[in-house]
């Protein structure tokens, strides 16, 4: 039954798997190669231990990610070519009628890859994590977070399911046009009341209290003209030691969230800058760009999966006999990520072209040592590395490689 659409799939595949694998054997390998030193750079700000279990914990990380990408693979060609989908729709169909049946048929997939996702998700967060120190997490609070999410991708993703399959069925053959708009909708509404109604389901957020902290914030929020509904401590601490900071939502209910973690390690003046280059995210419209890009994204897709649902190659390419509204869009979202891998590095340089854009705002607005300062104890703590393959680095990195992004800002002190 296969045709040539299954080769055209199968060929996308193995490009897709074997870049992957290359790319993780050259990072290991340069971090490997450089582990012994400091880089020049850096040798008067980090010590050898730190840099050595930066190399360990990218080692480590990497070799985790090979296996997941070997099940990865695994699992979608089981799916596919191995006749699993069919499968499925044999199970589900004698017993639910329409849009039940579809839903069913898309969340059991769901479960599956869930399933076969949490040993590596144990893996990494109870050996890989704890060994280098930054696991904070208990078992019983990891499968606490795995209920509340599993039951929120019910809550929220079985009626928006059963709404696009809806469309999909009763709008006719341009339904593509009403499934994107349905699908911008929402996603704007999520954003919009994820800080308030979603975040607090995983964590406690409480406002600032730290007076001066919050003077010096208020006062670079005043200068860049940035208008917020608060500052809020997020107990990032309560999982993990990594620490972070970042805004959420947009209009009046934008708020900006520091981890704990973030504010025990930094000095005042660091965490100014880091805020600092978070708002040059938002002065240069980084955040709308990449909304807007999502959304055009989107539209393309959906059109072109307009033009793929009525096509008997598509589905017999892909292992399945059976032509329907859910099978079609299941295995387009199955296929999907394999073909667009390619266009990862265009991504990347964008978002790298964003990061070089908010350094310079946070140099102009606070200052460059500052942030330099606070950047290398955030490399440090989260153990990143600062020597990865340039080639891994340009195809997959959405932050500049440590080095090349002290320089530039050294340039501007
Ligand atoms: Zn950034």
């Amino acid at each position: 039954m296969p045709n040539a659409f299954s080769f055209v799939f199968l060929a996308a595949c193995l490009l897709t798997a074997s870049t992957r694998l290359w790319l993780a054997r050259r990072q290991m390998a340069h971090v490997a190669a450089h582990r012994a030193q400091v880089p020049a750079d850096f040798s008067a700000r980090i010590e050898l231990a730190a840099h050595q279990k930066a190399a360990d914990y990218t080692l480590a990380r990497t070799s985790l990610g090979r296996v997941s990408l070997a099940l990865d693979l695994a699992f979608l060609l089981a799916l596919t070519l191995g006749g699993g989908l069919q499968r499925l729709h044999e199970l589900w169909l004698a017993e639910l009628p329409g849009i039940a049946y579809g839903v069913a048929l898309i969340f059991s997939v769901l479960a599956l890859g869930a399933l076969l996702d949490l040993p590596l998700a144990l893996y990494r967060q109870f050996v890989i994590e704890e060994r280098f120190g930054f696991n904070r997490m208990s078992v019983r609070l990891f499968f606490a977070d795995q209920a509340k999410a599993a039951l929120l991708a019910v809550l929220i993703g079985v009626p928006v399911l059963g709404i696009v399959l809806w469309l999909m069925e009763a709008m006719g053959a341009n339904w593509w046009w009403s499934v994107w708009l349905f699908w911008c909708t929402f996603n704007l509404l999520v954003v919009f009341v994820y800080p308030s109604w979603i975040a607090p389901l995983f964590n406690k957020f409480t406002p600032l209290d730290d007076d001066s902290l919050r003077q010096r914030v208020e006062a670079l929020l005043a200068r860049s003209g940035f208008a917020s509904s608060g500052l809020f401590v997020m107990d990032g601490s309560r999982r993990s030691s990594h620490g972070n900071a970042y805004f959420t939502g947009y209009g009046r209910n934008k708020r900006i969230v520091f981890f704990d973690t973030l504010l025990n390690r930094l000095q005042p003046t660091e965490v100014e800058a880091v805020l600092a280059h978070e708002l040059g995210h938002f002065k240069h419209r980084h955040v709308l760009k990449r909304v807007v890009l999502h959304f055009a994204g989107a539209l393309a897709l959906l059109a072109l999966l307009g033009q793929l649902i009525d096509e008997r190659w598509f589905y017999l390419g892909l292992g399945v006999t059976t032509m329907n509204t859910a099978i079609g869009l299941q295995l387009f979202l199955l296929v999907c990520p394999v073909f667009t891998f390619m266009l990862t590095p265009l991504f990347s340089l964008a978002a790298r072209r964003d990061e070089f854009a908010a350094d310079r705002y946070a140099a102009e607005q606070v200052s460059a040592s500052e942030l330099i300062s606070a950047l290398v104890k955030l490399y440090e703590d989260n153990a990143a590395t600062l020597t990865p393959d340039p080639l891994h680095s340009l195809f997959y990195d959405s932050h500049p490689p440590a080095g090349l992004r002290i320089a530039r800002l050294q340039e501007s002190l």
